[in-house]
């Protein structure tokens, strides 16, 4: 599979010296739930299938995108766990030289009959999205009453082996802040990475107003104050999350992910493939750069390197949400995929 083209750079590095060796692969912009943060509750217009990269597609970009020095790969939706033989993709991912670690986001609706199969075929760690630890409010948050569903996926995929299992919760003043002990105490009783993310202006109603952002810090200080907190230096400069252990020693670990009070993109090592077929070089990119257009035009794999190191070198410095000139992105998390 080794190309010997010396066009191709030792490892991608965009105009800031930022290495970038996380790609987050969208495998579709459809989900089953609708969070009021990121899907409307009325119909969405879904991507044609043919808009939408095959598994070969995808394998294809991605085997390129190692070959320039990608080791970490997240697989994101929509929920991802809606395409088909997931497994299948997971276990051709798994399968790249080079690739260190292979996670994936999801809101585990479909995990717990999947989790074990998921582990096999090579993934390694996974991260739930929830941000809300009763039924009710998961109701009124997600639109669908698949709060159980959920809990057991957890449970599955601690008990299939992934690790870590991490648990998003994006904090949303007067929504959910009032529950940000009970997933403290969910993280010592599972055993599992709680992380809390600022809300970020990328919602489809773009109702986002930053009066509605609930700093990290805040949310660490009212923690601390029942649970105290030792904080975690990881060495990775490019995490996003802040993290803390419990300081009594209790498993489980809380992480703050704070991009609009702390923005972390002096660090960022990661661009986005999307389920269509775009690079997005930041979560915040107002432009997109279309692989799928060249990769089915016949490229050879030396215009397909020539194309991803050019967009590297357009990635953005940073995110612009506390610049008064910031423009929301059109395109929406559901599909970008985080
Ligand atoms: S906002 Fe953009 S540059 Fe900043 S960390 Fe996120 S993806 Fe990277």
């Amino acid at each position: 599979m080794k190309n010997q083209s010396n066009m191709k750079p030792t490892r991608l590095t965009d105009s800031f010296g930022r290495v970038i060796q996380d790609l987050r692969i969208s495998v579709t912009d459809r989900c089953n739930f609708r969070c009021f943060y990121c899907m409307p509750k009325e119909a969405m217009e879904w991507q044609p299938k043919a808009e939408i990269l095959s598994y070969e597609e995808i394998i294809r970009l991605t085997e390129v995108f190692v070959e320039l020095g990608i080791t970490k790969l997240r697989v994101t939706g929509g929920e991802p766990m809606l395409r088909r033989d997931l497994e299948t993709l997971i276990a051709r991912l798994g399968a790249l030289d080079q690739v260190e670690d292979l996670a994936m986001t999801t809101n585990a609706n479909f995990l717990s009959g999947r989790a074990k199969g998921l582990r096999e075929a090579g993934l390694k760690r996974i991260t739930i999205s929830l941000d809300s630890l009763t039924p009710d409010r998961f109701a009124l948050l997600t639109g669908r009453k698949n709060f159980s569903e959920v809990l057991a996926g957890i449970d599955a995929a601690i008990e299939a082996g992934l690790s870590p299992v991490k648990v998003n919760c994006v904090v949303i003043r007067h929504i959910n802040e009032d529950q940000v002990i009970n997933f403290a105490e969910f993280a010592r009783e599972k055993g599992v990475h709680v992380r809390f993310i600022e809300f970020m202006p990328l919602d489809n109603g773009k109702v986002w107003r930053r009066d509605m952002v609930v700093p990290g810090d805040e949310l660490r200080e009212m923690i601390h104050q029942r649970y105290p907190l030792d904080r975690v230096q990881s060495g990775n400069a490019s995490e996003t999350a802040r993290r803390w252990r419990f300081a009594d020693g209790t498993p489980g670990e809380i992480g703050f992910i704070n991009p609009v009070t702390q923005p972390f993109c002096g660090h960022c090592s990661r661009i986005r493939l999307t389920a269509d077929g775009m690079i997005r070089t930041c979560l915040f990119s107002a432009v997109e750069h279309n692989i799928k257009a060249l990769l089915r035009s016949g490229a050879s794999r030396d215009e397909l390197i020539g194309f991803i190191v050019a967009t590297v070198n357009q990635k953005e410095d940073r995110h612009h949400i506390n610049d008064p000139e910031f423009i929301q992105p059109l395109r929406t998390m559901s599909c970008i995929g985080g």
